[in-house]
């Protein structure tokens, strides 16, 4: 079991890659926190857990609220006492062309993608540097590397989140803490459910594997960046695409 013994915190864990990962880390024997805006999400995901004898935690917050991301920090450290892994998972989109994106939509991603992805982190980190050690995993996309139409809002969220991660490597590494991103490519979630059939089929031709990833495939990475087998990984931008030709 290569998380035994450790505490994880998991945002978005109600559904898609987030759900798949706070499984996964369960079964290497990690403690989770399922995080998620929607309570009823996470206890679904922790049911899960539980029923195949993990240990797991299901807690209500808004990763974009700060006073919400620090009730569910003391939470988890009143349950577990330590947080060994925090993976910046929970995000959105609300896609549309540069002159016809408004406000609303703007700021509700960057609040959630970006923002959320540094209250979270930053009410964690003086934990991890106080125990000596941690290990953070801020999920960014291939979109944030290459851009996508229609998405000038999340891809300056997903852009930003490596940004942040190697800012957060060079500042957190002297007291132990890992800090990478991960940029997913095409994964079978809802959250492509609003992409065109027509859109897919071009992903899929231009994907040298042929498909979409699977969330266990982008959960296997995270397991392997959560654990001591990634001890000397920090800064990294792990693409995880098939291989993708954006
Ligand atoms: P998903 O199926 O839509 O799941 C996202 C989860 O985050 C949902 O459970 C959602 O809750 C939760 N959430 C949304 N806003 C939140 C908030 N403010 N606070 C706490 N939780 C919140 O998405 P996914 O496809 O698994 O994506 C997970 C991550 O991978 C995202 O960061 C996404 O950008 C990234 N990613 C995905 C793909 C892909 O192809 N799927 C590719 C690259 C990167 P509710 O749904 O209940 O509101």
């Amino acid at each position: 079991m290569r998380l035994k013994d450790k505490v994880a915190i998991v945002t978005g864990a109600g559904h898609g890659i987030g759900k798949a990962t706070a499984l996964a880390f369960a079964r290497e024997g990690a403690r989770v926190a399922a995080v998620d805006i929607n309570l009823a999400g996470a206890e679904a995901t922790v049911a899960e857990i539980t029923a195949r004898d993990g240990m797991a935690l299901a807690v209500q917050a808004d990763v974009s609220q700060a006073a919400s991301v620090e009730t569910m920090v003391e939470t988890v450290l009143a349950w577990a006492g330590r947080i060994d892994v925090l993976l910046n998972n929970a995000g959105i989109t609300r896609d549309a062309r540069l002159v016809k994106m408004t406000e609303q939509q703007w700021d509700a991603v960057i609040n959630v993608n970006l923002k959320g992805v540094w209250l979270c982190t930053r009410a964690v980190a003086p934990h991890m540097s106080a125990q000596g050690g941690g290990s953070i995993i801020n999920v960014s996309s291939i979109v944030g590397l290459y851009g996508n139409f229609g998405q000038s809002n999340y891809a300056a969220t997903k852009g930003g989140v490596i940004a942040m991660t190697k800012t957060w490597a060079r500042e957190l590494g002297a007291s132990g803490v890992r800090v990478n991103a991960v940029t997913p490519g095409f994964i079978a979630t809802e959250m492509i459910g609003t992409i065109p059939e027509k859109v897919i089929q071009t992903v899929q031709e231009r994907t040298p594997l042929r498909r979409l990833g699977k969330p266990e495939e982008v959960a296997a990475v995270y397991v392997f960046l959560a654990s001591d087998d990634s001890s000397f990984v920090t800064a990294s931008v792990i693409q995880v695409d098939g291989g993708l030709l954006w």
